[in-house]
């Protein structure tokens, strides 16, 4: 028998995450993370894919997101609980962790609240840079919530977006985003509907939070050329778009068998022409028909962004140093005898209420 050593695992709390994005610069992130989704999307066959386990309650969901290629394997531990920030928690909160598929050791274990909000963030921008008019300058902002600022300053940073007009059911939401950006250089309207924000808007960003089958985007506010960037709909019942606006659209997906339950293709009917992303990056398949069409990126989030955002965000850490080792596994010198961990931590505790005594 060789005796192999546990492989560390790298552990990157909140506060490193904080420390690590401040450091490398939130339009950094961004764009590394939307590079690398770009490259995982483009490597699609490799990975092991299915769509997300859920567990669905009364007020929200917690869901587990796996994903693997031949050599790791990521998940996500995330839940959705919109009436959550009445009493003042996140509506979106996760971590996450990176292992070998080789073995199975566990190398990262992350934080992964803040990475969600910069993956969705890249994501988005990325299907907008492949899908929406190359000369889009104008984006309404609809949800002004914790993923907000977040796509805002991915839109200007990958995409050109130069101007912002929001809405809120929430004017204290909206007026937090527009104080949380100002010096961003982007120029911002706050609208007083939907309808206002999105009359003239190039791209239009539904991102609110609401379990339920929310009306947010009809068809009378499409225009044509638009595109919209459906977030917040990414649930069983918790939709943003009329069923209209998808049949007026080309519709794009990240994994469609996980789109068609949570999306908002959840309303349409199954064999209704959907297509992945993936296939329009790599080019089998067009995406925009021509500057008239609206198009639809009806985002729900899958397992391969949060792989991709892990993957970078892993390598940020090593490079600055930021992070520490967690004792995730029990390591025994005879990995057949677990047991012998029991009998050390004995001789320890004994050890220790020997000197708490005799001290
Ligand atoms: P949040 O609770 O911080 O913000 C949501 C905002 O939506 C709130 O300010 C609320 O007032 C507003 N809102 C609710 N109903 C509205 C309506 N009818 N019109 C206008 N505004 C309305 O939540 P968040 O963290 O910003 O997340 C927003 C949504 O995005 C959630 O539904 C979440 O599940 C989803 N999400 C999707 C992905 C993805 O990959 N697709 C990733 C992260 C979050």
């Amino acid at each position: 028998m060789t005796h192999a050593t546990l492989p560390p695992t790298l552990y990157l709390s909140a506060p490193d995450m904080v420390r690590l994005i401040q450091r490398k610069g939130l339009a950094h992130c961004l764009r590394g993370v939307a590079q690398r989704i770009a490259q995982d999307f483009k490597r699609w066959q490799d990975f092991d894919k299915s769509p997300r386990v859920a567990c669905h309650s009364s007020d929200g969901v917690i869901e587990l997101m796996p994903i693997a290629d031949a050599q790791e394997f990521a998940f996500k531990y995330v839940n959705g609980h919109p009436k959550n920030t009445q009493s003042g928690l996140p509506t979106v909160m996760a971590f996450g962790v990176l292992a070998d598929v080789a073995t199975g050791a566990p190398r990262v274990l992350s934080e992964l609240t803040l990475v969600t909000a910069i993956r969705t963030a890249a994501m988005s921008a990325l299907a907008a840079q492949t899908l929406a008019r190359p000369d889009s300058r104008i984006m309404a902002l609809v949800g002004n919530g914790a993923q907000s600022e977040f796509q805002a300053l991915a839109f200007k940073e990958l995409v050109g977006i130069k101007e912002l007009r929001l809405f809120d059911t929430d004017g204290a939401a909206t007026a937090k985003l527009v104080a949380n950006l100002v010096g961003s250089g982007l120029s911002i309207r706050v609208c007083g509907s939907v309808a206002e924000a999105v009359r003239g808007a190039d791209i239009v960003t539904t991102v609110t939070a609401d379990k339920t089958n929310a009306t947010i985007l009809t068809p009378d506010m499409l225009e044509p050329g638009m595109h919209i960037n459906g977030v917040g709909g990414d649930c069983p019942g918790k939709t943003e778009l009329h069923p209209g606006v998808l049949s007026a659209a080309q519709v794009f997906v990240e994994f469609e068998p996980q789109t068609r339950i949570e999306g908002d293709l959840q309303h349409m009917p199954a064999d209704f022409p959907v297509t992945e992303l993936w296939q329009v990056l790599v080019g089998q398949h067009t995406g925009r028909r021509d500057a008239q069409a609206v198009t639809v990126f009806d985002s729900v989030g899958f397992a391969l962004e949060d792989y991709s955002a892990l993957c970078f965000m892993r390598d940020a850490a090593m490079e600055l140093g930021i992070g520490s080792t967690v004792d995730l596994i029990v390591h025994t010198a005879d990995p057949k005898n677990l047991f012998s961990a029991l009998q050390q931590e004995a001789v320890a505790t004994t050890e220790r209420s020997t000197l708490a005594i005799s001290g």
